[in-house]
């Protein structure tokens, strides 16, 4: 089994009742000891300064390591243990790059606090350091292509900021429109020698399945398969679910797995079986242990039972928006 996670992941609290607790985890953690999986986990080392600096700024990282205690921003807290716990949770990323790239399998790092919203010189919306983003550098280290995806639902940010303008790092976003950060427009597609390397895919509120059926097959793969990576890292958020009251997208479990059947499918026809999930969001304990739970059961060629199918958009609710940004990738890409 190729799962990278750390016991030390619980002692990260910003505050009682915050949505990102420590219980999120376990839940994933129990769902996995239930399904009977090989027994194997890796505990990941810490990330180093250096590690950090291939994404985020000397003086960001700094203000993080000598922040004290208080609020980062108004959903984000900082206190004593926040910077090493966060540093193990970047080292998770780079673990499950590591194993994923010279053991040539497919990974899930389940790590938390997640990343995807910090940029070079910021944190917020419960991140410190970007996880998934340092695990691309590290990829790019022994390769020349990497893409990440990321099917959280909301817009990742901070790694649209770090790569921006890099040819080498794909990065693709699918999103609920109108929601936290606020960014992640059709129109945002890179720039310099990165225009068309930034992949925006926003959709409306009710989205699910088959408006994300659509959106990948007309879009996603056929960028991935024309940009051929040699390792995929996903930015894996469980808040597209229905069951998850943060957001207003529809995702069934089903749903997520459909899509994890397509990315292992074209891993193993496009990059040996390179593929690494990077946990970020997720809030519904049961949704997201489903999720996680059937996307490792799926690494073993196992199916899982699910409680969580329903399929509620069976008729494309996003179509129009899947739309405009297909046209507007059209210059970059052959969809
Ligand atoms: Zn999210």
């Amino acid at each position: 089994m190729a799962i990278v996670y750390h016991p030390e992941y619980a002692t990260h609290i910003q505050f009682r009742h915050h949505p990102e607790s420590p219980e999120r985890l376990e839940y994933i953690m129990r769902k996995i000891a239930g399904l009977k999986l090989s027994q194997e986990i890796t505990t990941p080392e810490p990330a180093t300064e250096e590690d950090i600096l291939t994404v985020h700024t000397e003086k960001y990282l700094n203000f993080i390591k000598n922040f004290g205690t208080g609020y980062l921003d108004g959903d984000t807290y900082i206190r004593e243990g926040t910077y090493e716990v966060a540093l193990l949770a970047v080292g998770g990323a780079i673990s499950g790059v590591s194993e994923s790239f010279f053991g040539n399998k497919p990974v899930f790092s389940i790590v938390r606090p997640p990343g995807h919203h910090a940029g070079p010189d910021h944190g917020g919306g419960f991140c410190y350091f970007n996880n998934a983003a340092i695990g691309a550098k590290r990829a790019l280290k022994m390769s020349e292509r990497v893409a990440i995806l990321d099917i959280d639902a909301h817009h990742g940010n901070g790694t649209q900021e770090i790569f921006y303008e890099s040819p080498e790092i794909l990065y693709i976003s699918l999103h609920e429109w109108g929601i936290f950060p606020g960014t992640g427009f059709h129109t945002e597609v890179g720039a310099g020698r990165g225009k068309g390397y930034t992949v925006n895919i926003p959709l409306p509120a009710r989205s699910g399945d088959s408006t994300y059926e659509e959106a990948f097959n007309t879009i996603v793969m056929p960028i991935l398969e024309q940009f051929m990576p040699n390792i995929v890292v996903v930015s894996i958020g469980v808040d597209a679910h229905y069951k998850d009251i943060m957001t207003g997208l529809d995702l069934s479990s089903a749903g997520y797995l459909s899509i994890a059947r397509k990315l292992l499918e074209f891993s193993e026809e496009y990059c040996n079986r390179r593929l690494v999930y990077v946990l970020e969001g997720g809030y519904n304990g049961l949704a997201l242990s489903e999720v996680v739970g059937g996307v490792i059961s799926m690494f073993e060629g196992k199916d899982i039972p699910l409680q969580y199918e329903d399929v509620r958009d069976t008729s494309i609710k996003g179509k129009e928006y899947i739309e405009k940004s297909k046209k507007i990738l059209s210059k970059y890409w052959k969809l």
